[in-house]
C-alpha cells in the first residue's frame, strides 16, 4: 500500500501535495495507471501551481475522474497577510480551529527567500526566541510544509502579474527556501525529509541544494539522520562559544553539548560533500557579544569549513534581552574575520510586522507544554524528549 504521509485524517481525500515522487508513482500505479502520470501530475502541481485535478487537461478524462474521487491538492488556509514597509511579507496560516503558523517572504535584489515553519510552536525553549514562549502544539505535516512554498509561489506570482501587467512574465519569485520559521525542523524529520526531497526534486520545486537551508538548534543525532537522507545547506544556531552559556541560551545543549554538535556538523559536510556550515549567532547585549567571546568562538571554528552569521537580536514583549549596539556587533565580526572566519551581519527585515527572526509566534493557544524549561531540563530524560523528536 502507498504511504499516505501528510494526507490528513482518515476518510479525507488523499492530499497529493506532500507526496514525494516515489509515493506519487506508487499511488498512481495503485490506481492502475502508468508511473509517468506521476510526473505529469507533479508538473501540474508544482511547476504550474494548479490545485484543480479537473483542470489538468493533458491527463485522460477517465484518470482525472478516478483521481478526483479519492485525491485532491489541499493547501493551508491563509488567515492573514501582513506587508512590511521593507517589502517583507508574512502570511499567517491555519493549523486548525485555534492554531496558526507563519511563513515570511523576504525579497532582495538578487533573490527571494521564503522562510517556512516546520512545527506549530516549538518545544526547545531557547531563552531569546518568541516562538519558544508559545510552547509546542504539534508537528506540521509534509503537505503543510510544502503547502507554504506552493502558496507563496501562487500569491507572489499573482502579485507580480498585477504589478507587471503587459510585461514579459516575471522570473520565479522564490529562489531560496530556509527552514527558519517556527519550530525545530530536526524534531520533525518524518515530515521534513520528504518536504526537502520535494523542494529539490526536478519534478517538484526543482531548487538547487545550495538554495535550501535547514536551520537547527542542535539536535546532533538527527544531523546524522539528515546526512543519510537528503543534501541541503545546514545552518546551526550556536549563539554561545562555551557550554556554560549555551546551556542557558539553547537548553538542548545540556543534552548535546558543543563538541558533540560540531562533530555532527563536520560529519554532515563530509557525507554530503558540502562546502560549509553556517553558524547563527544572535547578538545579545552584554550576554554573548564581547570581543573575548568572539575570539573564543573563532578558536572553536578556526580551521573548519564554517561561516558565522551574526543576527541582531529582535526583541519581543516580555523579553529580558536587548540587542547589542551596532558597534559591538561590528567589532565581534572583525574579531572573527581576524581569525580567518567569514562572518556576516544579517540585515533585520520585517520587524514592523513581527516577521523578523525569532518573532514568529503564530497563535499557539492550545499548547502542550513540553518545553525544555530551566527546571525541567535537569529531569528530562530521552523518554520525554521523544515527545518532540520523532524517529
Ligand atoms: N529551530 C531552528 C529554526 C528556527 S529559528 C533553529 O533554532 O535554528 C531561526 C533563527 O533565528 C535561529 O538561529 C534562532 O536562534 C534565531 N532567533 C530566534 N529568536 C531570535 C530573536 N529574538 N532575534 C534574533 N534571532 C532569533
Amino acid at each position: 500500500m502507498t504511504d499516505l504521509g501528510g494526507s490528513g485524517s482518515r476518510g479525507e481525500r488523499l492530499n497529493l501535495l506532500g507526496l514525494t515522487r516515489p509515493a506519487l508513482e506508487a499511488y498512481v500505479s495503485d490506481l492502475g495507471d502508468k508511473p509517468f502520470r506521476a510526473r505529469q501530475l507533479a508538473h501540474w502541481i508544482y511547476k504550474r501551481g494548479e490545485p484543480s485535478i479537473e483542470r489538468m487537461t493533458d491527463l485522460a478524462k477517465s484518470f482525472r475522474a478516478r483521481l478526483a474521487g479519492c485525491a485532491e491538492v489541499r493547501v493551508p488556509e491563509i488567515l492573514e497577510v501582513r506587508q512590511s514597509g521593507d517589502g517583507t511579507r508574512k502570511w499567517i496560516l491555519r493549523a486548525d480551529a485555534s492554531q496558526a503558523f507563519e511563513m515570511v517572504f523576504i525579497p532582495e535584489d538578487d533573490r527571494g527567500t521564503l522562510c517556512i515553519s516546520s512545527q506549530v510552536g516549538c518545544a526547545l525553549d531557547c531563552a531569546f526566541c518568541s516562538t519558544a514562549q508559545q510552547g509546542f502544539n504539534r508537528n506540521l505535516t509534509t503537505a503543510e510544509i510544502i503547502g507554504q512554498v506552493w502558496l507563496a509561489n501562487r500569491e507572489l506570482a499573482a502579485a507580480q502579474a498585477v504589478a507587471r501587467l503587459g510585461e514579459r512574465p516575471a522570473e520565479r519569485p522564490i529562489t531560496n527556501v530556509v527552514l527558519m520559521g517556527m519550530g525545530e525542523p530536526l524534531a520533525n524529520l518524518r515530515s521534513v525529509i520528504p518536504a526537502l526531497k520535494i523542494l529539490l526534486d526536478d519534478h517538484g520545486f526543482d531548487l538547487s541544494r545550495r538554495r535550501v537551508t535547514l536551520s537547527t538548534s542542535g539536535l546532533a543525532p538527527q544531523i546524522y539522520r539528515l546526512a543519510e537522507e537528503v543534501n541541503v545547506a545546514l545552518a546551526v544556531s550556536l549563539h554561545a562559544p562555551d557550554d556554560a552559556l549555551r546551556d542557558e541560551l539553547v537548553p538542548i545543549n545540556r543534552q548535546h553539548p558543543i563538541a558533540e554538535l560540531l562533530e555532527a556538523c563536520w560529519h554532515y559536510l563530509d557525507e554530503q560533500n558540502g562546502r560549509s556550515v553556517t553558524f547563527e549567532y544572535v547578538m545579545l547585549d552584554a550576554v554573548n557579544d564581547s570581543p573575548a567571546q568572539a575570539r573564543r568562538l573563532g578558536r572553536l571554528l578556526a580551521g573548519h569549513p564554517a561561516k558565522v552569521n551574526l543576527i541582531p537580536f529582535n526583541p519581543f514583549p516580555g523579553t529580558r534581552y536587548r540587542r547589542s549596539p551596532a558597534e559591538k556587533i561590528l567589532r565581534f565580526r572583525d574579531e572573527l574575520n581576524a581569525l580567518g572566519i567569514i562572518a556576516t551581519v544579517r540585515r533585520t527585515r520585517g520587524e514592523d510586522i513581527d516577521a523578523a527572526c525569532g518573532q514568529l509566534a503564530g497563535r499557539v493557544i492550545d499548547r502542550t507544554v513540553v518545553r525544555l524549561g530551566r527546571k525541567g531540563t535537569a529531569r528530562l530524560g530521552r523518554s520525554t524528549l521523544s515527545v518532540v523528536v520523532q524517529p
